[in-house]
């Protein structure tokens, strides 16, 4: 992710990999069964079919309480259920080829369970957000919908009974590993750019690196960088060699609300330097730091908004230290 983001400073482009690659098809070989890795796997390895996660609802997104969309499934010796989905805001979704879901399934009087469920294109209706989305204009986010649907069970559902809450977590977790790790790699290769930009251009007779107050933005880049990549680093090299598995991720969930907090407030502030430091000509389309901008904004909200870190952090901090 390091190289991908320094090398694209893109990093609608780098959530578009990270929910094709660093989950979706992680998903699908660890819980997938031998049918569904058949017809999806080697697809999404080439690259042919793409993946997307839906699990923010179209009633809310921060309480993942409001899920409405849900199977229905008349007793537990049912092989078919009905299925209907609302889902907004999903990264690749207006041209996924395959979707992973979450939905409360409710089987006769049973407790529901929240579980995941693989969608065929076919399945579903998905239309484009990109125009009424903050940001994100080199990445796809889309809503989607179907209603009533008549499904197979074993075809759609992803993992047995009682996994869709484990693997909500692990997508919780590696998105804020995610965010820190693509914010952290476009400063990085930002900083660069901005070096050489000082270097170059001049102002009233000298070269803007000779200001303390454009030395001050480019110290605002690095310090950005680095601390993202300290947290990160506490993170990754913990354990052995490896590091830690994607489940053990949980332990580290007061670093990973330190690391999205961060990389939203350093990293905000950095971008807004490296804005500084080009200048503005126009309300151009293509302006790097314009766009890096707009972007991480909408970052705040992407994996569990910014509030939402601070208020699981608190309630931890309260919980270790007997507040
Ligand atoms: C670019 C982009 C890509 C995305 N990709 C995906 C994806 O691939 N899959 C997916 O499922 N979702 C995706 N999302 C959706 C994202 O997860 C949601 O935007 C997020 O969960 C917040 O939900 P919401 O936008 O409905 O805001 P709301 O939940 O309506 O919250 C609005 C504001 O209120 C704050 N707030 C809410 N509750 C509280 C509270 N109790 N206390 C204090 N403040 C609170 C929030 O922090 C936020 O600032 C994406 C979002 C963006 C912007």
């Amino acid at each position: 992710m390091r190289g991908l983001a320094k090398g694209s400073l893109d990093l609608p482009f780098c959530l578009s990999v990270m929910v094709h690659s660093g989950m979706g098809i992680k998903l699908l070989v660890e819980q997938g069964n031998d049918s569904q890795k058949k017809q999806y796997l080697n697809a999404a390895l080439a690259g042919t079919c793409l993946i997307g996660i839906a699990n923010t609802e179209e009633t809310g997104g921060t309480d993942i309480k409001s899920i409405r969309s849900k199977l229905e499934v008349a007793s537990p010796d049912e092989a078919y259920g009905h299925l209907s989905v609302h889902k907004n805001c999903a990264s690749n979704v207006s041209d996924s080829d395959l979707i992973m879901a979450s939905v409360w399934k409710l089987v006769g009087d049973a407790k529901p369970l929240m579980e995941i469920m693989l969608l065929d294109r076919s399945m579903i209706t998905q239309t484009p957000l990109n125009d009424s989305l903050l940001g994100f204009r080199t990445g796809q986010t889309g809503s989607l919908a179907s209603k009533d649907l008549s499904v197979a069970i074993r075809d759609i559902q992803l993992g047995p009974d009682l996994t869709g809450y484990s693997m909500l977590k692990f997508m919780f977790n590696l998105d804020r590993l995610w965010v820190g790790a693509m914010v952290a790699g476009v400063l990085e290769g930002v900083f660069e750019l901005a070096v050489s930009h000082i270097k170059e251009r001049s102002s009233f007779g000298k070269p803007l690196a000779e200001y303390q107050y454009i030395q001050q933005k480019l110290v605002d880049i690095y310090t950005a960088h680095i601390t993202l990549w300290g947290i990160i680093h506490k993170i990754v090299h913990s354990g052995d060699a490896h590091g830690p598995s994607s489940s053990d991720l949980g332990a580290f969930s007061d670093e990973l609300s330190v690391l999205k907090i961060s990389a939203i407030d350093d990293g905000l502030k950095a971008c807004l330097s490296f804005f500084e430091l080009f200048g503005c000509q126009s309300y151009m389309s293509k302006s790097l730091p314009a766009k890096l901008l707009q972007d991480i904004l909408a970052f705040k909200f992407l994996g569990g908004s910014k509030e939402q870190q601070k208020i699981l952090l608190f309630d931890s901090l309260c919980a270790k230290y007997a507040v």
